[in-house]
């Protein structure tokens, strides 16, 4: 995939009023649009064309957008951002078990869509990387000393192997939001799938290492009944340094 090009966005939305926002804000902020209505049109264009990522309604009327989801895993990699306006927790966390990567809940704004976008296009573009560090914002994680920094300031209780393989897997995926499972099958297995309590309690632990204030989490958020994300924050200002 060419960096140089504008991304092209595969939008499949069978309601004309935010189908119409999405034409109208999507190509002013660099992406080539591509749209239908329908589950199985949208299956069909990515077949003959990926797009670099999709956004999903998972209220369609021919095929529901999780089913949609389930079809483009069998043969497609491209980020999917899923548009919905369930609330329900379960529907989110079963379109994100089936592979989409991230959830939007309508009404949302047209801001917080593109920092999503920008979240899953970083991720198709990042290198893959066996590199000693790995840098995130304001978090920097060393794999050989197994150190982690937060704000240029060396973190003084020592992360056991279990925090340290959680703490990687999200930053390695920063801005993401990943289930439970998915973490739970990254850090632990295929067996502990299930083992919410677990990543409960190790999560509250990195949060006691990590953050200022662990009852107000501002570097591992949670996403209510579906997982957790990293958000980095900005680089330390090294000119001080
Ligand atoms: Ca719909």
């Amino acid at each position: 995939m060419s960096v140089l090009r504008e991304p092209a966005v595969l939008v499949v939305e069978d309601e004309p009023q935010l189908r119409a926002l999405l034409r109208a804000a999507l190509p002013l902020h660099g992406y080539r649009l591509h749209e239908t209505g329908r589950g199985l049109e949208a299956i069909s264009l990515v077949e003959r064309a990926p797009p670099d990522v999709v956004l999903l309604d998972l209220g369609l009327p021919d095929l529901d957008g999780l089913e949609v989801t389930k079809r483009l895993r069998l043969f497609a990699s491209m980020p999917i951002i899923v548009l919905s306006a369930r609330g329900r927790e379960s529907a989110k966390v079963e379109v994100l078990d089936a592979g989409a990567d991230d959830y939007l809940t309508k009404p949302f704004g047209m801001s917080e869509l593109l920092a999503r976008m920008r979240v899953a296009l970083r991720r198709v573009l990042a290198a893959p990387t066996d590199e000693p560090m790995l840098e995130v914002g304001a978090l920097r994680i060393d794999f050989g000393t197994r150190e982690v920094w937060v704000n240029g300031a060396l973190l003084r209780a020592r992360l056991t192997p279990t925090e340290f393989e959680l703490l990687t897997c999200l930053a390695r995926h920063e801005g993401e939001l990943l289930t439970h499972r998915r973490l739970l099958e990254a850090v632990w297995g295929p067996d502990r799938v299930e083992d919410t309590h677990s990543l409960r309690v190790f999560m509250a632990q990195l949060r006691r290492k990590l953050e200022p204030d662990p009852h107000r989490p501002v570097l591992l958020r949670t996403e209510p009944g579906v997982g957790y994300r990293l958000t980095a924050g900005p680089a330390p200002d090294r000119s001080l340094g």
